[in-house]
Formats: C-alpha cells, sequence, structure tokens
C-alpha cells in the first residue's frame, strides 16, 4: 500500500503514494509520477502515480461496476450509515497522524489540522450519515391520489478537490456522495495528494466496500483529471477550486449533460460599522484574512471600515497583524505556516506589486521574508494594503493570501453597493450593533453566506455555495441529497 511513516515523517524516507482503484493500489498507467515537497522547508514527501487519462478511465470502470452490482446503493440507509460512523471512528483514531500529514504537505497550522479540520473530516461522515439515516419524506395525499418522492442515488460521482483544506473538503464531497448510496473517484490535488491516500486506507479497514471510494492522483484536463469530467459513465461532478478551472469542468461536463456543482473562488467583503464592539471585530477580521494564511475561499480579503472610525481601526488592526506568529506550521505556537508553493507566492507578491502600482499603500507586509527561520520556505507575511478604490484589480481579483485590501465607506448603503459590486459572491462578514441593519442588509447581499458579528460558523445542515463566478448550486444538509440523488416522483391511483 502507501508505506506510510507517518510518525516518523520529519525523518523517514519519501513514501511512495500510489491510485487505489477498487482494493489495488496501482502506479500510473506509463510509470510515470511527481513529487510532493514540504512547503516549509522543501523536503521531499512522497512520490506520486502521475495520473493518466487511461487511469482515471480504470477508476470509472471500477465505481461503475461497484454502483451496478452494488451492494452499496442498494444497502439500508442505517446500514450504510454505520459504515461510515466506523469510517468516522477510525478517522479520530488517526486525528494525530492526519494531522501532521496534511501540516507537512500543505502548511496548514498543526493547531488548524489537530483541532479544526481533520475533526471536521470526522464530522462529515457522521452528519451525512445520520442525516441520510434518519431524513424525512415528503407524502402527497390528494383525493384518490398518493404520490410521494424517492431519492435513489445518482450513480458515480467524481469529486475534484483543492489544496487549500485538502481532506476536509475532499470528504465535504466523499461524505454526502457515498452517505446518498454513490460510489466515486476522488481526486485531490496535485500539490497535496496524501492525507487523500491514507484516508481511503483507513476508510477500507474500517469496512468500506472496494471500489465504492477510488482515488486517482495528478493533474488537469488532458490527465487523469480528463474522464473524470468527459466520461459518459460518470453522473454527477463535485468541484471545489478556482472560478477558472471551474468553467474547463462545466464546459466538459456540458457534452453529455452531467450535473455539476461547482465551488468556486471568493473576494469576500468584511464591513465594519462604526458602532461595532472593536474588541470582536479586530480580531474577528484578522482571522477573517490572516487565518489559513489567506488561502481560504471564505477570506473576508476586501475590509470595508466606515469612514469615521477608519483610522482607530486600521491602526488596531496592523498591530494585531504584526503581532501574528509566522513560521513552522508544526509548531503549535504558529498562527501562519509557509504559502502553498512558489507559483503561488509569486502569485501573491505580484498583486502585492500591481497594488502599489495601483496607487494602493503598504500598511505592513509586502515581502517575502528571507531570515534564517524562514529562508527555507515559502514564507510570506500579513500584509495591509489602504488607499485602493474597490475599482481597483487588487480590490477585484482574488489573490488567495495574506492581504487584505483596506477601503472606506460612509453610509450603509454605499457599503452595500461596493459589497455587491463584484464578480464574485460566496460570502460576507458584517460587524455592527444594530441588528435591524445585520438583517437589512443580508437580504441584500450578493453572497451565499453572510456572518454577523462572527466569522467561519459553518452548520452543515445550511447551503454552502455561492452567486456569480463564486460557484454553482449548493450543498449541506437536504441541498447535497437534491445533488448527490436523483428525485423521483411517484403517483398512485388508489
Ligand atoms: P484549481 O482550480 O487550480 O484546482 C482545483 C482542482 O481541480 C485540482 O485538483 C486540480 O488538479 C483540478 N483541475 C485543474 N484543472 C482541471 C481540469 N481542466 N479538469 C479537471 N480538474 C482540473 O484550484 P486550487 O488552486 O487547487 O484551489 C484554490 C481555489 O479553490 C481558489 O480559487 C479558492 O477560492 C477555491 N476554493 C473554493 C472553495 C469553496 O468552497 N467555494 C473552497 C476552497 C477553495
Amino acid at each position: 500500500a502507501t508505506d506510510v511513516d507517518t510518525a516518523n515523517m520529519t525523518t523517514s524516507t519519501p513514501i511512495e503514494v500510489r491510485h487505489l482503484i477498487g482494493d489495488q493500489w496501482k502506479a500510473a498507467s506509463d510509470g510515470a509520477t511527481f513529487e510532493s515537497r514540504d512547503p516549509h522547508d522543501g523536503a521531499l514527501l512522497a512520490t506520486v502515480a502521475r495520473g493518466t487519462a487511461d487511469d482515471g478511465a480504470a477508476a470509472i470502470d471500477v465505481a461503475r461496476k461497484a454502483f451496478d452490482d452494488g451492494p452499496w446503493p442498494q444497502m439500508p440507509p442505517k446500514e450504510r450509515a454505520k459504515i461510515l460512523h466506523a469510517v468516522a471512528d477510525a478517522v479520530d483514531d488517526h486525528r494525530e497522524e492526519l494531522a501532521q500529514m496534511e501540516t507537512r504537505d500543505g502548511g496548514k497550522t498543526i493547531t488548524q489540522s489537530l483541532h479544526a479540520e481533520i475533526p471536521r473530516v470526522a464530522h462529515n461522515f457522521r452528519f451525512f450519515a445520520d442525516y441520510v439515516a434518519m431524513a424525512a419524506n415528503e407524502a402527497y395525499p390528494d383525493g384518490d391520489l398518493l404520490s410521494y418522492v424517492l431519492y435513489p442515488p445518482a450513480g458515480v460521482v467524481s469529486a475534484i478537490s483543492p489544496w487549500n483544506a485538502p481532506l476536509m473538503l475532499a470528504t465535504w464531497k466523499i461524505a454526502p456522495a457515498l452517505a446518498f448510496g454513490n460510489t466515486a473517484v476522488l481526486k485531490p490535488a496535485p500539490q497535496t495528494p496524501l492525507t487523500a491516500n491514507r484516508f481511503a486506507e483507513i476508510a477500507l479497514e474500517a469496512g468500506l466496500p472496494a471500489g465504492v471510494l477510488n482515488v486517482v492522483h495528478g493533474f488537469g484536463g488532458e490527465a487523469v483529471a480528463g474522464p473524470l469530467t468527459s466520461d459518459p459513465r460518470v453522473d454527477r461532478i463535485t468541484f471545489t477550486g478556482s472560478s477558472a478551472t471551474g468553467v474547463k469542468i462545466l464546459q466538459a461536463a456540458a457534452a453529455n449533460h452531467t450535473p455539476v456543482s461547482a465551488e468556486m473562488g471568493g473576494k469576500s467583503a468584511n464591513i465594519v460599522f462604526a458602532d461595532a464592539d472593536l474588541d470582536i471585530a479586530v480580531p474577528m477580521s484578522i482571522r477573517a484574512i490572516f487565518g489559513g494564511n489567506g488561502q481560504v475561499c471564505l477570506s473576508g480579503s476586501r475590509l470595508l471600515v466606515q469612514n469615521s472610525i477608519r483610522d482607530e481601526f486600521l491602526e488596531r488592526f496592523a498591530d494585531e497583524a504584526r503581532k501574528l506568529t509566522v513560521g513552522d506550521p508544526k509548531d503549535p505556537g504558529t498562527f501562519m505556516g509557509p504559502l502553498i508553493e512558489q507559483r503561488h507566492l509569486d502569485k501573491v507578491h505580484g498583486y502585492v506589486e500591481l497594488a502599489q502600482e495601483e496607487g494602493g499603500k503598504i500598511i505592513t507586509g509586502g515581502e517575502r521574508l528571507r531570515d534564517a527561520d524562514h529562508a527555507g520556505g515559502f514564507y510570506y507575511p500579513p500584509t495591509v494594503i489602504a488607499g485602493l478604490t474597490n475599482e481597483s484589480r487588487t480590490a477585484r481579483e482574488e489573490i488567495f493570501g495574506p492581504v487584505e485590501t483596506v477601503l472606506g465607506f460612509g453610509t450603509e448603503e454605499e457599503a452595500l453597493r461596493i459589497t455587491n459590486d463584484s464578480p464574485y459572491g460566496l460570502a460576507g462578514m458584517l460587524f455592527t450593533q444594530n441588528l435591524n441593519r445585520a438583517h437589512r442588509m443580508a437580504a441584500r447581499w450578493k453572497a451565499g453566506t453572510v456572518w454577523i458579528n462572527t466569522f467561519f460558523e459553518r452548520d452543515l445542515r445550511l447551503p454552502f455555495g455561492g452567486e456569480g463566478i463564486s460557484g454553482l448550486g449548493r450543498e449541506g444538509g437536504q441541498y447535497s441529497r437534491d445533488f448527490f440523488t436523483e428525485p423521483r416522483a411517484v403517483t398512485i391511483r388508489l
């Protein structure tokens, strides 16, 4: 199998990561591999099967067979739930190991991996296992007619996930897909392939039947992800990643009429009114952009501060930003680890240079960290930019790094106009003590999620997704059911 020695990952030799197809761990059909390296120090962590289109098709074959021949789709929901609970328990048992692996592979702080993301992996499975086992169903009596609705599984699901919260986002797809009776092929992001593979191994050991979950590694387009989006034997595609990739996937899927659920980029507004409790608004706003290094789709990357408190707020905000610890993500005291890779660091810094060309003023940060503690990794400091308008590219495009653009506003109406003037529409944060205003604004906000006096709370019953180029469709609770099943109306004359 994967020969993982995570207990000793800092010193052990690189591991070998292969595809999981059925119950077989397979190299790429042409033997090609790529490397996965630690963004903290460049250490080689793994050589990974570089999947070909043939590998993608082989995984779909197996998932198709596992769906058509069962037993998974026909299993009573409570039986499936029992297995998915066993998977969740096994994730808890391997929490330390998975968290360490996530931290080394993607630079996520160990605090975040251990206490937030890996626990959420287990929660994803428990939530959807229980949801399906306990779901109510509709019946519509109408005179001598009785109608009801069935929710049979859709079939084979392709799940394509990004690197920024690797296993948490992969299982946000896999857990509902499997709970509703589908089989799946998962392709994790090439930057962070490790935890998906280890998870699949753990799930098999916990009793998930072979073929129900398959994992392939590699890249998009013509490579392994090609068949995942264009093979007519795929019934659903669930994708999380950039808006640009989302468009390509939608185009590929259109040829077969395959439904796509797409969770894509963001440029969310974080609005602070003069009446906000700054003891809440300042730390929440800090977390909203610098938590996860700003490599979070939901980040509050446009900070709108009411003019009357702008200087006071900005001073407190920048002071807090300067105090954040940036360093080795394995250290529990670290708040921000390295960015994912050199190419991404170049992109983030490119936007900081662009901001200056656009007339922006750097309040803090703005240069790669090159001292002895940081030189070996892709470290970038918390960066705050003022002096721009919402028309600047810096304020309109997704940077996906620890870079905050601060904008001013006068009135509620102006705040809403600026907020909604964005191609994105994923989320928004609002800090005010005026709850009438909060409700008024939430009702007119172009965003799939609005948080008032808080940030990042996720109840899995709620719809999750975005407007504009941030997304297509919603997942969560009944919204996941509607996507991962093929609802069928049945009417009987009595
Ligand atoms: P990406 O679009 O580059 O890649 C995402 C996944 O798609 C990867 O697995 C990649 O290999 C695959 N892929 C690339 N091209 C493909 C193609 N042509 N066909 C099929 N698959 C293909 O995104 P990324 O850089 O990994 O992730 C960052 C992006 O994800 C950001 O834009 C971020 O906002 C977004 N994101 C959104 C959410 C959300 O819930 N809305 C959550 C996390 C991240």
